[in-house]
């Protein structure tokens, strides 16, 4: 398959592919769409199976950027970089380097921040070879890790699916998260905060015991997460968690978390739909980290100071769209993602104002 029979392809722009022998970077920059502004997007390291996983894992994750800027209406397209390589073993600042040294080639097209396995001390490497690198600590502009704001973005959207499935509040509520990394860790501390109960499970089990230290959550292996008893579903892992097999599974009436692209397929997505549970489309509900990330590229832009206002104003108005989306779903008997891709789509084409 090549790049322009994948799946994912859906009319990009650009699809970048940078090496450089001394650190051993293996890298891709996908464009999906520049017509709201430069794209912007985070950069995931993973140790992908074979280069084909790698396109086709980019060209997902730079579309769903497109989708996720446009329905948090910020002046950004749609990017999305990947590097082939084990976070856990195989990052250097040369790597990252070089990571910088390929955002430059793409003069200003593509801003990159942080996914799976970046840390904003990973990027500060890049950012001494571009501009064009958010996410950062340490300077006026700095928005810092995204995750937070993710993670603030995913409660506020569970509360809002919660309260729409089932018409009571978090409290008492038990959920399952899957995958407590950076968002899903603080997701936890959050929901405990709310009075959830929380079972979780993490491929890295020293992950899920730490945080199950801290927020008396239940820890179950990564395989049986999807059997849990509880009310709503987190997926804050990798995405293609909610497919036609682990639906029949989850005892859940709402799915909603922080990780990208989660339904394995469309037809997962209606057949969620036409079980009556209720689904917060991935990049509505976890807009929070790029919305922060553009407040950075903004503040940059103008030479001035990170503005939390601005974010917030940014974060409440992404929710009246999630709510809209609910809505909508019910008012027109249609799956969420479809009307969330609907919204995306027409404001993809539209310039903002
Ligand atoms: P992370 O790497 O910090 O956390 C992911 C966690 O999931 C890790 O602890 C990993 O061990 C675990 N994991 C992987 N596969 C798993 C599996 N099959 N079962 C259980 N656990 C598994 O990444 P993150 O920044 O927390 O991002 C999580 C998800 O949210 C990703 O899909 C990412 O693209 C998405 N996302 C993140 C942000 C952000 O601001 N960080 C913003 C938007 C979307």
């Amino acid at each position: 398959m090549t790049i322009f029979d994948s799946p994912a392809f859906e009319g990009h722009e650009a699809v970048h592919a940078f090496y450089d022998e001394p650190s051993g970077l293996k890298c891709l920059i996908a464009i999906h769409s520049t017509a709201r502004g430069p794209s912007a997007g985070g950069c995931r390291m993973w140790p992908y199976q074979s280069d084909q996983a790698a396109v086709d894992d980019a060209l997902r994750l730079s579309r769903a950027m497109s989708y996720k800027n446009a329905v948090a209406d910020l002046e950004l397209g749609g990017g999305k970089a990947v590097i082939i390589g084990d976070s856990a073993r195989q990052k250097t600042p040369a790597l990252f380097e070089a990571f910088g040294r390929a955002v430059e080639q793409v003069c200003g097209r593509y801003w990159a921040a942080e996914d799976v396995g970046v840390s904003p001390a990973d990027l500060a490497h890049a950012r001494k070879y571009s501009r064009y690198v958010a996410g950062l600590e340490g300077h006026p502009a700095a928005s810092g890790d995204p995750s937070v704001v993710t993670a603030e973005g995913v409660f506020r959207g569970i509360r809002l699916a919660v309260r729409r499935a089932y018409g009571a509040e978090i409290e008492g509520m038990r959920v399952a998260i899957q995958g407590v990394g950076h968002v899903g860790s603080i997701l936890a501390d959050k929901l405990k905060a709310a009075g959830a109960r929380l079972v979780v499970s993490d491929i890295q089990e020293a992950a899920a015991r730490k945080v199950a230290e801290r927020t008396g959550a239940q820890v179950v292996r990564p395989e049986v997460i999807f059997d849990a008893e509880a009310q709503v579903f987190a997926p804050c892992a990798l995405g293609g968690a909610i497919s036609l097999e682990t639906l029949q599974r989850l005892k859940a009436r709402v799915v909603a978390g922080g990780a990208n692209n989660q339904l394995a397929s469309a037809d997962a997505g209606r057949a969620l739909f036409e079980k009556g549970m209720v689904y917060a489309p991935d990049f509505v509900i976890n807009g929070g980290g790029i919305i922060n990330v553009a407040a950075e590229i903004r503040a940059l832009d103008k030479g001035a100071a990170y503005d939390p206002a601005w974010v917030e104003a940014k974060l409440d108005r992404l929710m009246t769209t999630l709510e809209e989306v609910l809505q909508r779903s019910k008012d027109e008997d249609r799956p969420t993602h479809e009307i969330a891709d609907r919204i995306a789509r027409s404001r993809i084409t539209r310039q903002p104002a």
